[in-house]
């Protein structure tokens, strides 16, 4: 049985082919650039691949070229989309309307467009994605949305509240929904497995660290708290978003700047973070190589970024009552072991002791990497949103 896995944003609609026997992936890709020019770039399991420049002007054009490349020419890997049992699609919010995935209707549709104004960058762009999708593909081929803010949906309100006028809640639903929800739930349950426990048994802390980077405090299988908020900008500092600050520095630099909130919203959303207190790059690459030539600035973002992560740590050690395993995943989580080491020096009284060779060693892969006296666990889990969109949209239709 086929799966196919979408990711649409505004300009690019990135897909994975799933064979569900074996959960193996046939064929992935990336229909780009939407709106502006088009690009396809189309690689299958075997290393065929197709790379071209395309006219995307909609979402629409893209998954016609999408359909083009799995089904005709070098790089096919099936003869019809007839193939394909259902489509599974990665939608950012679906605020307090959706806590679980469902099967995609034009009401359905509408709902996730009607979001829009909770998640301006994503919203609008899954609902093109999932209107050209369904001019596109057989009819008699069921969708799936999947949303990242589903699995926080368990978050007590003490947790989700901010403290404003509760009329702007009722009225507006500001709160915190938190994101990377697929990609906690699913590194939460493959640590449960790796562990040999019942996730009900567990207190586990999710680390997400990548361009965007969130916290999750997994209470037996259940958020309970996470680092972002009300859009993927809270939190800890990631590669051009800031995090977390007093709110009246946000004022106070609109002001100074002469800055409307959209372009507010840019500063802290693109100029911040790892490259705003940098000055040299997002990527964590660049500031790890920077800091180790001894980069002041670069030191310093290495060390914040460090320094609120154990915070968090803290934060939801108490917020749970103790703390299980602590668990590293992302771009940054899986990959870097200097940022895993930063977090994890100095935290014995969490009873967290991870073996430094160990981890310098490791990357990529599922491992523990604590020592074997270590109170808490310390893992590195790679996470694969992709296929738990697939699992799911295989379970929702299997029904
Ligand atoms: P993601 O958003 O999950 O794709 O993560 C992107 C981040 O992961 C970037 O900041 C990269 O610098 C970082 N990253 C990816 N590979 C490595 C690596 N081998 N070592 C250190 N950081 C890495």
């Amino acid at each position: 049985m086929l799966i196919l896995v979408v990711n649409a944003g505004s300009s690019s609609l990135k897909y994975q082919l799933i064979n569900m026997e074996d959960e193996s992936v046939l064929a992935k890709g990336n229909c780009d650039r939407i709106g502006i020019d088009g690009h396809v770039s189309h690689k299958t399991a075997d290393g065929r691949t197709v790379d071209a420049d395309c006219n995307f002007p909609t979402h629409t054009e893209a998954f016609e070229k999408l359909v083009e490349v799995l089904t005709t020419g070098d790089a096919a890997v099936i003869k019809s989309m007839d193939e394909i049992s259902a489509v599974g699609h990665r939608i950012v919010q679906g605020a307090e309307v959706f806590d679980k995935p469902c099967l995609v209707t034009p009401e359905v549709i509408d709902k996730i467009d009607e979001l829009r104004e909770l998640a301006p960058v994503h919203n609008h762009a899954h609902a093109l994605a999932l209107r050209a999708c369904t001019a596109v593909i057989p009819k008699t081929t069921p969708q799936v949305v999947v949303f990242d803010t589903a699995f926080h949906q368990t978050m007590p309100p003490k947790a989700y509240m901010f403290a404003l006028p509760y009329e702007d809640y009722e009225k507006y639903h500001v709160r915190k929904y938190g994101f990377h929800g697929t990609s906690h739930r699913f590194v939460s349950a493959a640590l449960a497995e790796a562990m040999g426990k019942d996730i009900k048994d567990l207190k586990i802390i999710s680390c997400h660290l990548g361009n965007g980077s969130s916290i999750t405090a997994v209470k037996g299988g259940k958020c309970i708290d996470t680092s972002m908020g009300f859009t993927p900008l809270d939190g800890i500092l990631m590669g051009t978003r800031c995090g977390a600050v007093d709110p009246s520095a946000v004022t106070f630099v609109a002001d100074k700047h002469h800055f409307t909130p959209d372009e507010m919203s840019q500063y802290m959303n693109k100029k911040s973070g790892f490259l705003g207190v940098s000055g040299i790059s997002s990527d964590n690459r660049d500031i790890t190589a920077a800091a180790e030539k001894g980069d002041k600035r670069a030191i310093l973002a290495s060390e914040m970024l460090a320094y609120e992560i154990q915070r968090y740590i803290g934060a939801y050690t108490a917020a749970m009552n103790g703390v299980d395993a602590v668990l590293f995943t992302g771009g940054i989580g899986e990959n870097s072991w200097e940022v895993r080491e930063r977090v994890c020096t100095d935290m014995e009284y969490f009873g967290i002791k991870i073996d430094k060779e160990l981890n310098k060693a490791t990357r990529g892969k599922l491992m523990k990497i604590s020592t074997a006296d270590s109170k808490t666990e310390v893992w590195i889990v790679p996470t694969n949103e992709e296929l738990l969109i697939a699992r799911d949209t295989l379970a929702l239709i299997s029904k």
